[in-house]
This record gives C-alpha cells, sequence and structure tokens, in this order.
C-alpha cells in the first residue's frame, strides 16, 4: 500500500525567523496519525532552509527546495546544487513548478537534467505536472502530461520510480479561487498512472505516489482524497499557517486509516 503524503511549499514566503516559529507550531498540532501514517514535507525557500532544518530535525516533517540547478557546481551566478541541498538537510527537491515554467522559462527538458541530478543526490523529486487552461479547454490533458512525464523521466528506468513523487498540479487551478473538481483530478491522476505502466510496467505504476495541488484547502481535502489514485496533497495558501497545513494532514491521515481498513 502507498504511503500518503501532506506537504507544502512556501513560495517566496516565510523566512528564517518565522520557519522556526513556524515549525515549534506546526510540531505542537500535528495529530498522531498525520506524524505515524504520513509523509510529511515542507518546502521553504532557500534562506529558511537552515533554520527549518534545525526546527524539524529528529521530527516526523522532511524539508525540500523549490528549485535547484542540474550541474553540480561551477560558474553558475545564483545558483544551488543537488548536493548542496542534501548538505543543509534536504530530503526533497520540488521541479518544474508552474511558476518557474511561468516566469524563469523553465522546461522539462532542464527538468530531465535536474531530476537526473537530485536522483544522483539522493534526494527526492517532487515533479509537478499539470496543463494550462488552454490545453484542457481543447481536450489535451492527457497528452500533455504524458509529453510531460516523457521528457522528465526520460533518463529514469522502473526501478527509480518510487524513489520521485508525482505531483499532479493543473496550471489553471494554483493560486486560484477553487481546487480542480475531484473527479477531474482522479481522471488526471488514473491517466498519469496508466502512463507510468505503459512506460514503466505494472509494478512501478502501482508504486508511484501521485500527489494533487491547486488550492487545496481543509473545505476540499476529504473530497480530493476519496480517491484512490490521489496519494496525498500538496499545498499552497491554505498550509502557510502551521494549523492550515496540521488540518490538512489530519484529513490526509484519515484517508490513510480509510484506504487501511478497506
Ligand atoms: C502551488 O503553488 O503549488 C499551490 C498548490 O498553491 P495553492 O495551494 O495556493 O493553489
Amino acid at each position: 500500500m502507498r504511503k500518503l503524503i501532506a506537504g507544502t511549499g512556501w513560495k517566496m514566503n516565510i523566512g528564517a525567523a518565522e520557519a522556526a516559529r513556524y515549525a515549534a507550531r506546526l510540531l505542537s498540532c500535528l495529530d498522531a496519525a498525520s506524524r505515524d501514517l504520513l509523509d510529511l514535507f515542507v518546502l521553504p525557500p532557500f534562506t529558511s532552509l537552515h533554520a527549518a532544518h534545525a526546527a524539524f530535525l529528529s521530527s516526523p516533517v522532511g524539508i525540500g527546495a523549490q528549485n535547484m540547478h542540474w550541474e553540480a557546481s561551477g560558474a553558475w551566478t545564483g545558483e544551488i546544487s543537488a548536493a548542496m541541498l542534501a548538505e543543509a538537510g534536504c530530503k526533497y527537491v520540488e521541479l518544474a513548478h508552474s511558476e518557474r515554467l511561468q516566469h524563469f522559462g523553465e522546461t522539462y527538458e532542464f527538468v530531465r537534467r535536474k531530476l537526473n541530478a537530485a536522483m544522483d543526490s539522493r534526494l527526492t523529486p517532487i515533479l509537478c505536472l499539470g496543463e494550462t487552461r488552454q490545453d484542457k479547454s481543447l481536450g489535451r490533458a492527457d497528452d500533455v502530461l504524458a509529453e510531460q512525464i516523457g521528457i522528465a523521466l526520460a533518463d529514469q528506468s522502473a526501478s527509480s520510480l518510487p524513489a520521485i513523487m508525482l505531483a499532479y498540479e493543473p496550471r489553471w487551478a494554483i493560486g486560484a479561487a477553487n481546487a480542480a473538481p475531484p473527479d477531474y483530478v482522479a481522471e488526471r491522476h488514473r491517466a498519469l498512472r496508466s502512463v507510468v505502466r505503459q512506460r514503466y510496467g505494472a509494478q512501478a505504476a502501482g508504486d508511484v505516489r501521485i500527489i494533487y495541488g491547486g488550492s487545496v484547502t481543509p473545505g476540499n481535502s476529504e473530497a480530493l482524497m476519496d480517491h484512490p489514485d490521489v496519494d496525498g496533497l500538496f499545498v499552497g495558501r491554505a498550509a502557510w499557517s502551521p494549523e492550515g497545513f496540521a488540518e490538512i494532514a489530519a484529513i490526509v491521515a484519515r484517508a490513510a486509516m480509510k484506504r487501511k481498513l478497506s
């Protein structure tokens, strides 16, 4: 059975001092089921990683970065390598967030190189995949997702799939008023799993974890988690308060208990 996940990316919010306060509060309000049953992650900005690492040390919450460079070192002013992230205590790295595609010219070809470097440094890549509103209206969502996976995972083999997290984040639902409808999310997750099955086989498709992100709130989490192909939630705004994150994690943990019993 796949272990469920709750995670948050802070984007360019929450500096070092606030990160320590956030961590202390989150650790005081996470319930036992979330701690025991879930993989939990927080992705602070680079300058808060040190404080977050210290504050979450020996806790069930892993930390990660929101981006990285594909090279190990060199003349890449302003960049951070996978090895540097690992040294800073990161377990995870987010790749291909829609804001990086939209504002920084990131492409899935660059993402492929970053993902390879992350795997070499034993970071867990959180690979964002998602269609634009236009792709959706043209009925191309599943084609776009297959294309993104095809490029980003081109150098990976079936055995590496369990070490990669896929995050379905429809670009039109990020920072929006509402999440994508749960049935729509379930269809896309099924389609993603079927692409993994075609390319890497049934075992990899059964093992790979696919989380959903895009305007998740405590109010819509239960319905999103009601679908067996949704393995967790990746939260922005609603988890920028530790109480919000703990509340959503508790809902994901309840889904984990339900799946164990069924
Ligand atoms: C995100 O930016 O990845 C995200 C999911 O944000 P929000 O939950 O605020 O839509």
